[in-house]
């Protein structure tokens, strides 16, 4: 006998067990009952009964899966209820952050020498891809001030491809002519991209505002619960769709099953979550508005907002979770604020169902220098609260008690 046969010898032979196959896959357990719940599939790879069948596939004269980087049932299901709260008119796709939704349509729909221009108050990262790595890879760039349509129409070169706007800007919550912009991008054939993260679906469809392709950050407010991280990318020409998937699947911008199973089951209560969160935002604001020690208070559903009749327009009675406001101070009193405001938590991120606190200075914003943030009014005593959907009481409470400590140590000089 070798020595491996040595090892298994017959079975029931104490001590020696020969054990059976638990390697290869069984099929799941029949059940008459079906599961309320949607399966969560994080196989990386799908077997075919033959050769013929994979081709089948691959050539698209049957559907399937194949290998989870080229796509996956938890981010079809996925996108497609993204798809229904979009409006898209052709099925997107789910990709593994915002950020990579946003290179997924530049790196399948630009090449170099194309130029892009954009709104000059983007998310933080789309402001660094805009003026750090596009231009790197041979694109140029421009950005604009985009409450006004006519800048975009300004900033027009023969070999401009895109216009990437986000509706209402961060931090200060100003709103773009985004009627203005889709229609400049329509006369020239520009490809208009809108980031629909801030305002969200609840509020507009970037597809009915005109846009060509729209982007999503769900691991914001749709997924809702800072636990995943993911993004989502639409065309609204099905020709567009295949470039899209192929830059997905070929520089592994590919999201993760757990992500996507966990993020539809956020979804379905985004809207309560949404109104919620927005209620909350609006009495938030009125309230901060009227406080001893609050400076400016920005938000686009009040009436001293500086584009109140254009966020009226587009918004409607849906102004967001997100509000700004400035106290006077500067980083003293942005501590002492931090400090005392209980539960809010000082986290630079937006649309958890708990309210947290940014400081646009130090984050988002740090990359620019004194003077360009102060040009955008962005003060170290610039604050941004992402509203969540927490009793509304205590959220006046806790923002009574920052406030107070802060105008407090202002008093004392610190
Ligand atoms: C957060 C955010 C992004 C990036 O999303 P990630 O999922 O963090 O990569 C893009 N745009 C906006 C407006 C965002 O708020």
């Amino acid at each position: 006998m070798t020595k491996s046969e040595d090892r298994w010898k017959a079975p029931g032979d104490r001590g020696n067990r020969r054990l059976p196959n638990v390697v290869r896959r069984s099929p799941f357990p029949p059940s008459e009952s079906r599961a309320l719940g949607s399966p969560l599939q994080p196989a990386v790879v799908y077997a075919t009964p033959d050769v013929d069948a994979l081709e089948d596939q691959y050539e698209g004269r049957a559907v399937g899966y194949t290998y989870a980087r080229e796509g996956h049932p938890n981010a079809d299901l996925l996108a497609a209820k993204i798809d229904a709260l979009e409006a898209a008119p052709a099925p997107g796709l789910i990709t593994s952050s915002g950020m990579s939704a946003i290179t997924a349509a530049v790196l399948g729909v630009l090449k170099a020498g194309d130029h892009v221009i954009a709104g000059d108050q983007l998310y933080g990262k789309s402001l660094r891809l805009l003026n750090q790595d596009l231009p790197r890879l041979g694109l140029s760039t421009t950005l604009v001030g985009v409450a006004d349509a006519a800048n975009v129409a300004e900033a027009l070169r023969p070999e401009t491809r895109m216009v990437l706007v986000e509706v209402v800007s961060n931090p200060t919550l100003r709103i773009a002519d985004i009627d203005g912009i889709a229609a400049v991008c329509r006369e020239h054939g520009v490809l208009l991209l809108i980031d629909n993260t801030f305002t969200t679906p609840a509020v507009v469809s970037g597809f009915e505002l005109g846009a060509d392709l729209v982007v999503n950050s769900v691991t914001k407010l749709l997924a809702g619960h800072s636990d995943v991280t993911l993004g989502y990318v639409a065309a609204r020409d099905p020709a567009l769709r295949e470039p899209l998937e192929d830059a997905v699947a070929t520089w592994g911008l590919t999201p993760s099953p757990w992500d996507c199973w966990m993020a539809e089951r956020g979804l379905h209560t985004f809207e309560l979550r949404f109104e919620r969160a927005q209620d909350n935002a609006q009495r938030i604001a009125d309230h901060l508005a009227g406080l001893v020690g609050v400076d400016e208070v920005f938000y686009p559903g009040r009436d001293d907002h500086p584009d109140r009749a254009l966020a009226r327009a587009l918004l409607g009675k849906n102004p967001g979770n997100m509000v700004s406001f400035t106290l006077p101070g500067g980083r003293a009193q942005a501590n002492a604020l931090m400090r005392a405001l209980g539960g809010i938590a000082f986290a630079p991120t937006l649309g958890d169902v708990s309210t947290t606190i940014s400081h646009p200075a130090s984050s988002s914003h740090r990359g620019l220098t004194e003077a360009q943030r102060e040009a955008l009014g962005i003060t170290e005593a610039f604050f941004r609260l992402s509203v969540g959907i927490e009793d509304p009481a205590l959220l006046l409470d806790e923002l009574g008690a920052g406030v107070a400590a802060a105008h407090r140590s202002l008093a004392e000089g610190g």
